[in-house]
């Protein structure tokens, strides 16, 4: 038997044939809708008909495929990472509208929402039909989200929100916004529906990452909401951080399904491209770059099937999300920067997937929680001592 360039250590043999069906159909919608224009939308910073595109992957059954009920196709942790790669192998942008979706948007309804939250938003969102979005993060509040400035105050039965959001991906082409606030008691979650007086989407423009996303500001201008916008379960900042974990995870596979993408790139490449009369693949020091891009994509892929099957047990602590986002992002950041060397001048062409995933990758390293962060999340869980402030 031969051994497999894109799977050396044989992983395969690890998963079920429910967990490669998934795979196959994430992989063929892919490559009929996603793969031929990707870098087109790349180059031009936007991605047309992303109603259709989110309709579609509402109809694959990706859009909270973790999540059970409400129209959501309840599938396993370990399904839905293998989702998150197979998408992130096309683009971390196309990811990141799944995560946003599935992990952040539909997670928080799911999980800290009243049923009447739940029924009104998850069918949609599950098909595809309604598109949602998550604000947390602020111009002045990114790492420190306890210091948020934006407030929800309560004026009879109604509650006004005021403040601004910032790197929100999915802002201005969201129907619903998950919205977090300082309240009087403490950090509060609101469903907030785009059409609410008050509530302004802008899209940010000149990104030189994830371009194939859409990400943009929110702002909150004295928005009234009926008190049955607030999400009735999150109080504190676990509400934000548990759906942070949830995309996370997804992370954790995704960045995986970049380097695979780079790195099958640079395999192919190598074995095309001849100087000094010989494939540049027949050098030492070409192989000594595909065989460490190997090595760390296949331990990457392993830790993320780890982690997968620890959540399906329900064993799986934030710490060790924090283990392998840091450890995942950081080695597909380094098999691109290898690849695109590997590739030459041929590396910084959009003609090539190389260069398109390593630049998405920079976002990845720095949102749901920065490198930084998820060292200072290891580091105190090893040591017990919170060195964030
Ligand atoms: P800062 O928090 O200002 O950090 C700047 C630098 O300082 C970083 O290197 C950081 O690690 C470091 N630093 C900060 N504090 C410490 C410390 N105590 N010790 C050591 N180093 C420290 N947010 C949302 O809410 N929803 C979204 O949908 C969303 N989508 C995004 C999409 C994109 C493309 C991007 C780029 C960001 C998105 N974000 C989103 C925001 C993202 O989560 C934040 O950018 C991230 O949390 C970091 O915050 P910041 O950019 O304000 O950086």
């Amino acid at each position: 038997m031969t051994l497999d360039p894109l799977d050396p250590a044989g992983v395969d043999d690890l998963l079920t044939a429910d967990e490669k069906a998934v795979r196959e159909s994430v992989r063929r919608l892919g490559a009929a809708r996603i793969a031929p224009y990707i870098a087109d939308w790349y180059e031009a910073g936007e991605v047309p008909d992303i109603r259709v595109l989110a309709k579609s992957l509402g109809e694959l059954g990706v859009l909270g495929m973790h999540l059970a009920g409400y129209g959501c196709a309840g599938m396993s942790a370990t399904e839905y990472g293998i989702a998150c790669l197979e998408l992130e192998a096309l683009d971390s942008g196309i990811r990141s509208l799944v995560s946003v979706q599935g992990s952040l948007a539909m997670y928080a309804i799911h999980r800290w929402g009243s049923e009447e939250q739940r029924r009104c938003w998850l069918p949609p969102m599950a098909a595809g039909d309604a598109i949602g979005c998550f604000g947390l993060t602020e111009p002045d509040a990114g790492s420190d989200p306890a210091s948020m400035r934006t407030r929800a105050r309560r004026d009879g039965g109604d509650w006004i929100l005021d403040g601004r959001k910032m790197w929100i991906t999915n802002a201005s082409v969201a129907d619903v916004a998950v919205v977090w606030a300082h309240a009087e008691d403490g950090i509060r979650g609101f469903v907030v529906p785009a059409g609410t007086p008050g509530f302004t989407a802008t899209e940010i423009k000149r990104k030189m990452s994830l371009r194939a996303s859409v990400t943009g500001e929110l702002i909150l201008d004295s928005v009234r909401l009926p008190a049955g916008a607030v999400l009735p379960g999150a109080h504190g900042l676990r509400g934000p951080l548990s759906c942070l974990n949830e995309a996370r995870y997804g992370i954790v596979w995704g960045a995986m399904g970049a380097a695979r993408s780079a790195y099958e790139a640079a395999l192919r490449y190598a074995g095309e491209r001849e100087q000094f009369g010989r494939p540049i693949g027949a050098f030492q020091l070409t192989q000594s770059k595909l065989s460490d891009m190997a090595l760390r994509y296949t331990t990457g892929v392993l830790l993320a099937l780890h982690l997968g099957r620890r959540k399906d047990a329900g064993v799986l602590r934030p710490e060790q999300v924090s283990l392998g986002k840091l450890n995942n992002v950081g080695a597909a950041l380094e098999i691109c920067r290898s690849a695109r060397t590997v590739l030459g001048a041929n590396g910084i062409s959009l003609e090539y997937p190389v260069i398109r995933h390593m630049n998405n990758l920079e976002s990845v390293l720095t949102y749901e929680g920065t490198a930084e962060m998820h060292t200072l999340v290891v580091g105190q869980a090893l040591t017990g001592h919170a060195a964030f402030r």
